[in-house]
């Protein structure tokens, strides 16, 4: 899977937690926030940890969106 494809997969996951969270709010649903913690902890972490890695070194990116790897250095194009 390219690093798009997994940026796009990781904010999309994001995004479905955090609206499971803000409609749990808005409708004073508690569990709904629960449940969007729990998306959060047990879908997007582990996903994030296992496929947010460099290409070349295999360690972890890091957060936002590096041009670069922190660990090896290698160049990180935008269409990779
Ligand atoms: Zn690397």
């Amino acid at each position: 899977m390219k690093l798009r494809q997994i940026r796009a997969l990781l904010f999309g996951v994001f995004f479905l937690c955090l609206a499971v969270m803000v409609i749990g709010l808005i409708t004073r649903l508690r569990y709904l926030i629960l449940l969007g913690m729990v998306l959060a902890c047990f879908l997007y972490l582990p996903l994030d940890r296992k496929l947010w890695r460099c290409p070349v070194c295999g360690e972890h990116l890091g957060r936002g969106r590096p041009e670069f790897c922190p660990h090896c250095g290698a160049l990180l194009p935008d269409d990779c």
